[in-house]
């Protein structure tokens, strides 16, 4: 018989098969919606399960959910304004098309912060929208679930070159939740990388949320909030200000669209405030010497952070631009050429170095007395522990053994002489 049982046979799945990603998305959505009740009930224990809110465990509030909707049909509509950025073209894809993306993410997040000013200035409460996360969460998850369905539907019909090998396994439970297109688009606007911004300016706009609230419960702001949220503007700021480099990582260019990828984004939100809003919550007021000490680490962790990803975006932009005229490369036979000396020859990615630094600065804003806060870069460790494996896997198939001679030369991964 040679139909569907042949290449589920051949196919080679990722995540534990159909079985594992049920009880990923199982983990995803119910780890996000634990950690979004301790941000709007303020209980922190990590054994503390009790949702104390009104909201009941699944129902859904349509009037939310119509809002969310409205607002990401608002984040396109900025996307796709010719203003504040240009076209830039990604990366060149399997099927060997090159898209465009409109680079104009700081836009758009500085046309959201500016709609939160407004709507304060004229009176808006954001408690209205902080005490009401759970819902907004659960709105966000069928949203996202709807989504998926859709998004799995339209791969079935979907052009052959855009498909993700990935997630065509002709397994339902399995293509739904890795994604049976790599970059879904209606007409220009590309659907993954508007609702990946989208998640991360959500995350900066309930940041500004609690400093808001903070002000309104206290009529002055709490220095380590303020920080903070400083620290993690910035760092979005940085991240939307070289968006060209942001444009060819391996989530916009490698991964499918499917509930994998979507509930990620919805996780940008709703957990990555979590240190905010335990600050706020908590009113936690960091002596100056710990202050001083986090400005050293996230201010470290970001120079890491930027100065290999730019050394290796330029490199990649113009290989022979005179002012990387220090680096040391290696040819390999697929024509490119890898960095091995600086910031990637002393291991295969700095850049994960100085994202989990800069993640645990966020978290030692909080003070040691709870685990929860602390949850976030646990994950991020374990996610970049896996991408830097999945990454690995992916250069070794481009480059075949030029990889093996490549990692003999830079040996170490991620933490140079320990991992
Ligand atoms: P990288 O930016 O590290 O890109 C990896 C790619 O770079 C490889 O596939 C290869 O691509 C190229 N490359 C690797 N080594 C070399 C070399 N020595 N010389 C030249 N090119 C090389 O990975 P990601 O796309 O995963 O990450 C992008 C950014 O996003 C990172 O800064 C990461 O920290 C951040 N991130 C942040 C997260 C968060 O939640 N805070 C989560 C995930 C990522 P090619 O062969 O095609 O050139």
């Amino acid at each position: 018989m040679s139909d569907g049982t042949e290449v589920r046979r051949s196919f080679k799945y990722k995540m534990g098969g159909p079985k594992g990603v049920v009880m990923f998305a199982l983990f995803f959505t119910v780890y996000t919606f634990y950690i979004t009740a301790k941000c709007q009930t303020g209980e922190w224990d990590l054994l503390d399960f009790r949702l104390q809110t009104n909201d009941g465990l699944v129902a859904v509030d349509l009037k939310i959910a119509a809002y969310i909707f409205l607002w990401f049909l608002a984040q396109c509509f900025l996307y796709i304004l010719p203003i504040g950025g240009h076209r830039e073209p990604g990366i060149i894809l399997p099927s060997g098309d090159r898209l465009l993306y409109n680079t104009n993410a700081l836009t758009a997040l500085t046309a959201n912060i500016a709609l939160l000013a407004a709507a304060v200035a004229l009176g808006y409460d954001v408690r209205r929208m902080t005490s009401s996360l759970v819902s907004m969460y659960k709105a966000s998850v069928f949203l996202c679930f709807t989504f998926s369905v859709y998004l799995y539907v339209r791969g079935g019909t979907a052009d052959e070159r855009k498909k993700n090998s990935n997630g065509c396994s002709g397994n339902v439970a399995y293509d739904w939740f890795i994604g049976r297109e790599l970059n879904p688009r209606w007409r220009s606007l590309d659907i993954k990388y508007v609702l990946f911004r989208s998640g991360i300016i959500g995350w900066i706009i309930l940041n500004l949320c609690s400093l808001v609230e903070n002000w309104t419960t206290f009529e002055r702001f709490n220095s380590t909030l303020l920080l903070l949220n400083m620290i993690q503007l910035t760092y979005v700021a940085d991240y939307f200000w070289f968006e060209s480099g942001v444009i060819v990582s391996r989530d916009i260019v490698h991964e499918g669209l499917g509930y994998n990828i979507l509930i990620q984004f919805v996780m940008i939100p709703f957990c990555f405030c979590v240190q905010t809003r335990y600050i706020l919550t908590n009113d936690t007021r960091l002596p100056n010497t710990a202050f001083c000490c986090i400005a050293i680490i996230y201010t470290t962790g970001y120079y890491i952070y930027r100065r290999s990803n730019s050394e290796k975006n330029d490199f990649r932009k113009n290989p022979n631009d005179p002012k990387l005229w220090y680096l040391q490369t290696m040819p390999t036979s697929s024509g490119k050429r890898l960095l091995i000396n600086s910031w990637w020859g002393m291991c295969r990615h700095p850049n994960y170095l100085g994202d989990l630094i800069i993640s645990l600065s966020y978290a030692l804003c909080t003070g040691f007395s709870h685990v929860v806060p602390y949850l976030g870069t646990t994950f991020l460790v374990l996610l970049l522990l896996d991408r830097e494996r999945q990454d690995n896997n992916g250069c070794k198939q481009k480059y075949g053994t030029d990889w093996d001679k490549y990692c003999r030369i830079v040996k170490y991964r991620i933490i140079p002489g320990i991992y």
